[in-house]
């Protein structure tokens, strides 16, 4: 059965189509933190639609409220309903300190890529700014705006031109810079202090500064400890709007609301989108402060900025996230994962990182000669997935095991999970 269903796809769908050669899987069905394929095989999913499913596939709370929506009405623009009004003060609720109380909420467009845009014109309406400060190493999306930040090439090389006057600097990463946390952090603020100050350095005027608080596609970058509020005091001493991409960090994955909590510094701007759907329902936010509320009506358009059964989905999984504490739940199983790997970090030099925070986790692997192993990743995501555990790659080399899974894993999956990629990784390094 998946052997046809993948063999179809390959004739019939686009070219476009991404999933790993390797991991060939057509999905049946999921509950919580497993799926099923369509031949009846059960997986571990460490990968949960790309950190869409915070609380678990089908999740029966989220469901109920979905199937009551469907049935009344699915689609209105902006036209008020309660379960519009209702998100927009969950958000508020959930929003980071220097927001809360005074979060404005535009429902740009379904994806992750419209919130994006969304905040760059926000930036931009506001400062009359022209030019952006991304960085090295960053994801934002597939959409002209988000591409131009982006800095990967290999997404964007056959799409310029793109916007101009985008300015990548370095984001700090002691592990591949080989520095220490503070001199990692010091050397990014700055390269985006002197980018801000200097014309020269491509930028005439700069509307604002967009970051991941944590680097997803990147590699789980998790800078140390200052760099977000070094880049709230460029932005405020420069007039910059400071935007942070919250998209794959933010609605719990971290252990936290969103990524910045920890660091307890709250952007101007901030982007979701992926689990705010609640169970994959395409849904994303830009939340901004309301000082920044200047658009005029209809300044920033669409027609999908309404999905009600998505909002209404996106409350009942933040409440099902308050409702079982799995904000502590991802920050213990975080420690215990980043535990077991580290473990296994100890038997082999070829496993030279492992990072994140909660349930945001990366471990990154190299070769012999100490340079980056994305072959060896995808050895080891194709013997997890023959083992039943489905786990995902980043970093431009592709040489990070990424473990995204959905928050509501128990400790005993995780701790299955774990015995199966640990014998993996001793396997392929031995
Ligand atoms: N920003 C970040 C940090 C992301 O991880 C992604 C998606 N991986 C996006 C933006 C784009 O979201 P979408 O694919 O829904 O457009």
């Amino acid at each position: 059965q998946t052997q046809a269903l993948l063999e179809k796809q390959r004739e019939i769908d686009s070219s476009a189509v991404a999933y790993p050669e390797d991991i060939p899987i057509a999905f049946e069905d999921g509950k919580g933190a497993t799926v099923r394929d369509a031949d009846g095989n059960t997986y571990i999913d460490l990968f949960a639609g790309i950190g869409v499913l915070n609380v678990g596939h089908a999740n029966p709370y989220v469901l109920e409220a979905v199937h009551e929506q469907a049935d009344k009405f699915v689609h209105t623009v902006d036209f008020p309903t309660e379960a519009r009004l209702e998100l927009i003060e969950k958000l508020d609720e959930i929003a980071p300190d220097g927001l809360q109380g005074q979060n404005k909420v535009v429902f740009g467009g379904p994806t992750g890529s419209d919130a994006i845009e969304a905040s760059i014109k926000l930036a931009k309406y506001n400062t009359g700014g022209d030019g952006l400060i991304a960085f090295r190493g960053a994801y934002h999306g597939a959409t002209t705006g988000a591409m131009s930040v982006t800095s990967n090439k290999a997404f964007k090389e056959r799409y310029t031109p793109l916007l101009p006057d985008v300015v990548h600097a370095p984001y700090p990463d002691p592990f591949r810079q080989d520095k220490s946390p503070d001199e990692a952090v010091n050397h990014a603020l700055e390269e985006v202090q002197a980018i801000v100050e200097d014309p020269y350095g491509g930028l005439a005027n700069p509307a604002g500064i967009i970051v991941e608080p944590i680097q997803g596609e990147g590699g789980i970058v998790t800078p140390p400890e200052g760099f977000l509020q070094g880049l709230r005091d460029i932005a405020d001493d420069n007039d910059v709007v400071l935007v942070f991409d919250e998209i794959q960090s933010g609605l719990g994955r971290t252990g936290k609301w969103w990524a910045s909590d920890w660091e307890g510094v709250a952007p101007d701007a901030m982007t979701s989108a992926k689990a705010l759907g609640g169970v994959g329902f395409p849904l994303s936010a830009t939340m901004y402060h309301e000082d920044l509320d200047t658009w005029g009506s209809g300044d920033h358009a669409g027609t999908y900025r309404g999905h009600v059964v998505g909002m209404r989905a996106g409350i009942r999984a933040i409440e099902y996230i308050q409702d079982h504490d799995l904000l502590a739940h991802a920050r213990d199983l975080g420690e215990y994962i980043r535990g077991r790997l580290r473990e296994a970090a100890a038997e082999t030099d070829r496993l030279a990182d492992v990072r994140g925070k909660g349930l945001f986790i990366g471990a990154e692997f190299i070769d012999t000669d100490g340079h980056p192993d994305g072959d060896l990743v995808d050895a080891i995501q194709q013997y997890c997935f023959e083992r039943g555990v489905l786990v995902w790659t980043a970093g431009r080399h592709g040489n990070v095991l990424r473990l995204l899974p959905p928050l509501v894993l128990t400790h005993e999956l995780a701790e299955t999970a774990l015995d199966i990629i640990v014998a993996v990784i001793e396997e392929l390094t031995a």
